[in-house]
């Protein structure tokens, strides 16, 4: 049984260590009575060592939203998977909004060398993949998403695809309040992510593979996906900034835990 896990995307907000301390303050404690669910916020790289450091002794996991593929060098703003180590467990990879903002430094060649060097580094990839609403609309989303998450784990063990997490994220779902529908992705989870990873690595290779929801999930709209056999959980964005990001991990507990 693949264990539910709930990550919280922050993207460019709380990134004061003394707002971010205050929020997690707020909700920590209701989120560490939550059993069953594993837990990850995602804050910007400038509170990232202070949530990590104010979670050290909880069940609570910190990730960060990026991390560059080489170890160490003439790289400047960039942050390396090494230097991630002693606060991180996880690192979004490839999300839309970095693929659209900066398509060579997020293309899928990079995407791929990332979640290589994360994995190296014993860190878990939380890889996004999706399609925009262009290619909804033309009924491409399976070959895109598909070709997504060949390019991002091309050449890996099987036991290190297995460690990874992949975030299925219409593009066209995220930040706009329109979820996909649960069904629809269910369906494209199965086909363009778990079907595409056993055709590569083996059937009991991609039934390890977490693969969460993401676009406009809420607490409302959350036990809708949780209920869904292919979708282990989610990743939040506007609503992991709000209190209601602990209802939305309860709905994955109460649906999912055990
Ligand atoms: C995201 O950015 O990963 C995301 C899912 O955002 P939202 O929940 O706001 O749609």
């Amino acid at each position: 049984m693949r264990v539910p896990l709930v990550a919280a995307n922050w993207k460019m907000n709380l990134g004061k260590p003394t707002e971010a301390l205050e929020f997690v303050r707020s909700i920590r404690h209701r989120l560490q009575e939550i059993e069953h669910v594993d837990i990850v916020l995602c804050p910007p790289f400038t509170s990232l060592f202070a949530v990590a450091e104010i979670l050290s002794r909880s069940r609570i996991t910190v990730g960060a939203q990026n991390s560059h593929w080489e170890p160490k060098g003439a790289f400047t703003g960039e942050i390396s998977p090494a230097m991630l180590t002693e606060a991180c467990r996880y690192a979004i990879v490839g999300h839309s909004e970095r693929r659209a903002m900066r398509s060579e430094a997020e293309s899928d060649a990079a995407v791929h060398r990332k979640v290589q060097a994360l994995v190296a580094n014993g860190l878990t990839p939380i890889v996004c993949v999706g399609e925009n609403l262009q290619q909804n609309e033309a009924g491409q989303t399976q070959e895109v998403v598909g070709a997504q998450v060949s390019a991002a784990f091309e050449g890996l063990s099987p036991d290190s695809v297995a460690g990874c997490v992949i975030a299925y994220e219409p593009i066209w779902a995220i930040g706009t309040g329109k979820a996909a529908s649960p069904v629809d992705a269910n369906r494209i989870i199965n086909l363009a992510i778990r079907g595409v990873l056993a055709g590569a690595f083996g059937e009991a290779t991609a039934q390890k593979v977490r693969i969460l929801y993401g676009g406009s999930a809420t607490a409302d709209n959350m036990a809708s996906f949780a209920e869904m056999p292919e979708i282990d959980g989610a990743l939040v964005g506007g609503a992991s900034l709000k209190p209601e990001f602990v209802k939305l991990v309860e709905e994955v507990a109460r649906v999912r835990g055990k």
